[in-house]
């Protein structure tokens, strides 16, 4: 590491050799606003985002109710800098596009969602087949309905023509920034790898430029220290597409590391776990400067079958106002907001796993309703609800039948803390829990 901006070799060695594990988590403040009313205490906040916290020890995540919620996600705080990125940038426009390039698990999509306006919308794809369910879960239990998720490689966009005024490429990268976080990841990382990926991260910005509006930001990042995942490949952006680099503001009490690409001398911002409280992570900024491409190739128009009239007059009584398009996909009723439906039109060549929200079957006239429609920010506050205890709400998350008394007959939302976490239906005798079975949690609380 020699030689890289603001590396200061003495702390850096004594803070990896220590060992601290740095804990912090991100609000989803659309569901819950109090930081201190959270199942564990928080224990500051992180100064470059206005939802994300330092705990002082990690806790039994996967028994927190509030986390299958979608209350919070937890994220390593470094890469929250994200949010100034977008907040400084991003022009406050109607209808904004976004495209999260490499979105699993979901850290950047998450937040990019709670920062956005409700008539924007995010596409958050992942090339990894096995790796976008865990991205459907998170996004799913974030509860907007102002997204499309995507399972493509990022050559598939390539055609697509320039749609995007703001695309996120946190890109797959050697991994040194998390030594500290997993050492495991250093006896996989080697000069070769570093190479390899800097390979890969210039092809994938190749095949994504085109889909860049003109004027539109493209904000890339790593979990990379290698300059040649970072400051170098601002300088092959440059050198080789039209595009200014965007400079951000920066707090100095924060103590990010500002660099200068060697060649262009392009902005870049680099966290040290000895500097910020945090792990490695670089980002840096660029705005097209050049007309954006055409579209490419034939036009594939996705064929969608609208719901029933009857079907979506029923639907109303349960969902907020924003949603306008109803379709069936196979047994599925989906509701979008328009500008969803709207570009879903355009990338109708994209293999898209899920767009806007799941609202469920229909069993002749009557609904089932869909978990995702449980916990989207869209279902209406005059559904009938059950206030879990923990213990009623633990049996819950493990999918085990629950005794209620006293509640309206028919479904309703199993919620703890006020929070909605699944479908609950209340039966003349006993209720049936409609937790998803693969997201059953397995761990009980007096192991
Ligand atoms: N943005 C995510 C978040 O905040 O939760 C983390 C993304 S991770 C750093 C990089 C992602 O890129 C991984 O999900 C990985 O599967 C994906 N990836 C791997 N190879 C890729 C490629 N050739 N093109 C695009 N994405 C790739």
């Amino acid at each position: 590491m020699a030689g890289i901006p603001g590396w200061q070799e003495t702390a850096f060695c004594q803070i990896m050799q220590n060992g601290e594990q740095v804990q912090s988590i991100r609000l989803n403040t659309r569901k819950w606003e109090d930081p201190h009313k959270l199942s564990f205490p928080v224990e500051a906040a992180i100064p470059w985002t206005e939802t994300g916290y330092y705990l002082a020890e990690r806790p039994k995540y996967t028994l927190d109710p509030l986390l299958h919620a979608g209350a919070y996600y937890v994220q390593e705080a470094s890469s929250m800098f994200l949010e100034q990125a977008v907040k400084q940038v991003l022009p406050e426009r109607e209808r904004i596009r976004v495209l999260d390039l490499c979105a699993a698990p979901g850290g950047k999509s998450t937040h990019l969602l709670s920062l956005l306006p409700d008539n924007a919308v995010l596409v958050s794809n992942e090339v990894i087949k096995s790796r976008v369910t865990i991205l459907e879960e998170n996004l799913i239990k974030w509860g907007n309905c102002n997204q499309i998720i995507t399972n493509n490689d990022p050559r598939d966009f390539t055609g697509l023509g320039g749609l995007f005024d703001l695309v996120v490429v946190d890109a797959p990268c050697s991994g040194s920034g998390l030594f500290r976080r997993d050492p495991k990841a250093m006896e996989e990382w080697s000069e070769a790898a570093v190479e390899l990926c800097h390979q890969r991260q210039k092809r994938i910005l190749t095949d994504i430029w085109p889909c860049l509006k003109e004027g539109g930001f493209l904000i890339y990042s790593t979990c990379s220290y290698s300059m040649k995942e970072d400051e170098a490949i601002a300088d092959w952006l440059l050198s080789n597409y039209n595009a200014d680099s965007e400079m951000l503001q920066v707090d100095p009490t924060w103590h990010i590391v500002e660099t200068r690409s060697p060649e262009k001398s392009a902005s870049g911002y680099r966290f040290y776990p000895d500097q910020v409280r945090g792990e490695g992570f670089f980002l840096t900024v660029f705005r097209k400067r050049e007309a954006a491409a055409a579209p490419s190739g034939r036009k594939v128009k996705a064929r969608l079958e609208k719901a029933g009239k009857e079907q979506v007059a029923d639907i109303t009584e349960w969902l907020k106002p924003g949603l306008s398009q109803f379709y069936m996909i196979q047994e599925n009723m989906v509701g979008m907001p328009e500008p969803v439906d709207a570009l879903l039109a355009e990338i109708g060549s994209l293999y898209v796993r899920r767009a806007g929200v799941t609202v469920g079957k229909w069993a002749g006239r009557k609904l089932i309703p869909d978990h995702a429609l449980a916990v989207s920010i869209q279902l209406k506050h005059t559904v009938n609800r059950i206030e879990l205890t923990d213990a009623q709400a633990q049996l819950y998350l493990r999918k085990e039948e629950i005794q209620v008394s006293g509640s309206a007959p028919g479904w309703n939302l199993a919620c703890y803390k006020g929070v909605a976490m699944g479908w609950l239906k209340v039966l003349p005798n006993r209720s049936n829990n409609y937790y998803p079975k693969e997201w059953r949690i397995l761990m009980r609380s007096d192991r």
